[in-house]
This record gives structure tokens, sequence and C-alpha cells, in this order.
């Protein structure tokens, strides 16, 4: 910790509270000192750190304590405002609490207020220091909800992690509430305008002819429902949208590889948004990250209803379409499968080679190709097959100029949000057997996001540092 410059008064203040620290943590520091004394040389460290550190919590705790003895607690005078009816809220007195920080149970007295007129009692203290319903300190609220997003389960978080890598003991409930509630704050602020941290213009990676390019990609994933008593309902779909700068694929002799340290930076939302306010809230992100200062916007998306339009109606600069290759080729893959049902070498060989069409020569010439392709006419379902795909890329040729964006080293696979799809919402929403109300889809989703974006984003969550 760096020296706090303090006032002379202050210092003093600082030099009586350490001396009734000391005097109250005696017996704790003695026990330390006896825990130590006691162990063999193979057991002086292991299950000795974890009993060290639950003494050191204690005495952080006991400093907190004897600390906020000595101050007001939210005392504002006789009477306040009451909040709920602007009438006045008589002082009360003192009431215990023992809010759970992260160095364990702090006990303190503070403040009570009461409104005779409706009946409201109030705590100013709690508002000011930040306690949560569940009586979490802001600490322990970031931790008890990084833990809850990021294990597997909110059982998993509470019984192992948080007891073992931060000595916080917390029930499932209250590591999910934590954790649900704090995503439903995240949304209010962003859907309220906010913003975390001040902007942080990205240096934007160049294409082969040198052009600054700036990526955004939308698409939807299914997360199960439980029904309000406990058994099915019907899946939700939240979306999953991002603003990203990715490395570039350029040739080798390319004079604008980035550096080689050079990775993907992403900002990422995920929620069961409408895709309108979806929009608003992707492009308030984009401004935070300078996407205005890159000279070319490319917006990559699947076949899925609504996405184009969604990245045409909100990047409208002259943002360049371009329809993942991958989803293009699951159709030719499916079309290859019913020209040869039985045959898998047929078949690859086929899907390789109209792959290789598609990559190389573009949307129009592998269209051209499969309308002169031969289908016997025993094969019903092939003819079946042809007409639809031949269909989907007669909708999707504006944004299948494949050569073209190759030869300018753009992404053609909207690999990145597909894999935000798992990363951001998968792998916490979608693992085996898990079913969830639409709140916690909602909000989860969004810390998710938060969590997975660049660290300063979730730093400045939790700082408070919203603008
Ligand atoms: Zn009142």
């Amino acid at each position: 910790m760096d020296a706090i410059p303090l006032t002379d008064e202050q210092e003093a203040e600082a030099q009586q509270l350490m001396q009734r620290i000391q005097e109250e943590s005696r017996a704790d520091i003695l026990a330390l000192a006896r825990l130590l004394v006691s162990k063999r040389e193979s057991e002086i460290f292991g299950e000795t750190e974890f009993q060290a550190r639950d003494v050191v919590h204690r005495v952080a705790a006991k400093a907190f304590e004897v600390h906020l003895r000595e101050k007001k607690n939210g005392y504002r005078g006789s009477g306040i405002v009451c909040v709920h009816c602007q009438q006045a809220a008589e002082f009360q007195g003192y009431r215990k609490k023992e809010p759970v920080s992260l160095v364990g149970q702090v006990l303190c007295q503070r403040a009570y207020y009461y409104c005779h007129r409706c009946g409201t009692g109030s705590f100013p203290w709690d508002e000011a220091v930040g306690l949560t319903p569940k009586r979490l300190t802001p600490a322990a609220e970031q931790v008890a909800s990084m833990a809850g997003v990021v294990c597997n389960s909110f059982a998993e978080a509470a019984d192992n992690v948080l007891h073992t890598m931060a000595g916080l003991r917390l029930c499932e409930s209250t590591v999910q509430r934590t954790a649900e509630d704090a995503g439903k704050r995240l949304g209010q602020l962003l859907a309220d305008g906010k913003t975390l941290d001040f902007p942080h213009p990205w240096d934007w990676h160049r294409d082969a002819q040198g052009r600054t390019c700036a990526y955004v990609s939308v698409d939807a994933t299914g997360v199960r429902q439980q029904a309000e008593d406990g058994g099915p309902a019907e899946g939700r779909m939240p979306y999953v949208a991002m603003v990203y700068n990715p490395v570039p694929d350029l040739p080798d002799d390319s004079p604008f590889h980035p550096s080689p340290k050079a990775t993907m930076k992403a900002r990422y939302l995920a929620g069961l948004y409408e895709l309108d306010e979806l929009g608003v809230l992707l492009r308030k992100q984009a401004g935070q990250v300078g996407m205005d200062r890159a000279e070319q916007w490319i917006g990559l998306t699947d076949g899925g209803n609504g996405l184009e339009n969604f990245v045409r109606t909100n990047f409208p600069r002259d943002v360049v379409l371009i329809l993942d290759f991958w989803h293009a080729s699951e159709y030719l893959l499916e079309l290859a499968k019913a020209v040869h049902p039985d045959d898998e070498n047929a078949r690859q060989a086929l899907h390789k080679q109209w792959c290789h069409i598609m990559k190389h020569e573009g949307g129009q010439t592998i269209r051209t190709h499969l309308e002169q392709f031969p289908i016997p006419p025993r094969k019903p379902a092939a003819r079946g097959k042809l007409s639809e795909t031949l269909t989907y890329f007669k909708n999707n040729l504006h944004r299948m100029d494949y050569p073209t964006y190759l030869a300018n080293g753009w992404l053609i696979g909207s690999g990145a949000v597909e894999s935000a799809c798992k990363t951001v919402v998968g792998q916490r929403l979608k693992l085996a057997g898990m079913r969830w109300r639409e709140d916690g889809t909602d909000t989860i989703c969004h810390l998710r996001a938060l969590f997975k974006s660049e660290p300063r984003q979730w730093q400045a969550f939790w700082q408070r540092s919203i603008n």
C-alpha cells in the first residue's frame, strides 16, 4: 500500500486506532503464534495457511469494527426526510448489523430512522456504504458475483470455490441472488444509457490495403427454461452482440501486420433483448471503443432472422455485410448429403469441391454451378435441398463475395460471435441438465458478457466508475 497523505489530526486518529486494534487483536495474534509453533516442518504451510488467513481476516474485521465504533454510521441529526413520503423520519437510536465483508463478518451499529407517517424505517448508512439486500459489502458482492458467473453453478461457487479461495462462507441462494442482482443493476445502467469507465479508443488493425477495420456481429443462442412449478418451459433465445478488433489474416509479406503480441479485443452484450434495444446499446459500446475512427466497418452474421438488418440499421456507414462462410458451407454439406446419402467419401469430396468454388470464386459462381448440377430424377430429396440452397444463396448473394473479402484480409467466418455464444452464454447457462428462469437468464447473461469483455469493464462496474 502506498503511503496515504494524512492531516495531522488524521495521523493522530490513526495512531490511536492502531493502539486499539493491537489491544483487541492480541488474543487472535497470540493464537496465530501458538498455531505456528505447534507445527512440524512439513505442516508449516498448507492447512496452516488457511488457518492463518482466517486469523488475518479476523484482525482486519476487528479493525473495521473498532474504527466504526467511533463513527456516526448514518446519523444525520434527529430527523431526516423520509425517502418514501418526504415527511420527517425520526432518529430512533442505533441498531446492530453484521455485514459480510471480504474479511468476514463485521459487527457494527448504525443509525435508524423511522417515519411515523408511512411506517417506513431506514438506515442511511447501509445505502451509503453499498450493502446488498443480503448484507454483503461491495467487495464481498463482487467476489460472490464473480464466482457465481464463472463457476459451473451457484452451489459450486458457494460450497467450494468462495470458501477455499476467499475464505467466504455464503449459501448457494445468497450467491445466486447477489450475482443476479448485480446483473440486473448492470442491465439497468446500460439501459439508462450509462457507460462504464471513460472511452478508450482501440488501435484498429489494418487490412491488406492498409485500412483500419472494425467488426460487429450478433447471434442468438437457445437457453432451456424452467416453469414456475420447476418443470420445463419453452426455451428462450438470448442475443449475443459484439464489437471487436480481431487480428486480421494477412499474407506473410503484408506491411500491415499488427504486432505479434496483438490479440482480439472485444466488447460483448448479452441478454433477453429485443434487437432494436440491443442496437442502441451496441452503438454505445462501439462509440466507447472509437469505432468511428476505423476506416472500414464490417458486419458478420449468419442467416438468422433479422441479424443482417440489425447490422445494416445500426451501423449504416458503408458497412460491408458478410454472410458467415461456415453457415453457407452447412447448406452445401446438407445438399451433398442428399446427393450422396450412402457414400461418405463422395459426399465429402463434393462438399470440399463446392466450398472451394464458393470461397475462391464467390457466391454467384457457386450458384450458377449448382443450378447446372445434374441431380438424378430419382432423388427428390436432393432436388428439394437444391432448391432450398439456391433460394438461400440468392437471398444472400450480396454478402457472399468471399474472394474479395479474403483478398482484403477480412474475416469471413462469424467464429468470434459463435465462440462468444459459447463462452458468454453456453459455458454457464447451457450445461447438462440446466434450466433457467427468465430473470436469471437475462441478468447472468449481462454479467457474463461484462466479465468476458476487456477486463477494465468489469473493474469499472465494481468501482462504480459510471458515466
Ligand atoms: Zn414516510
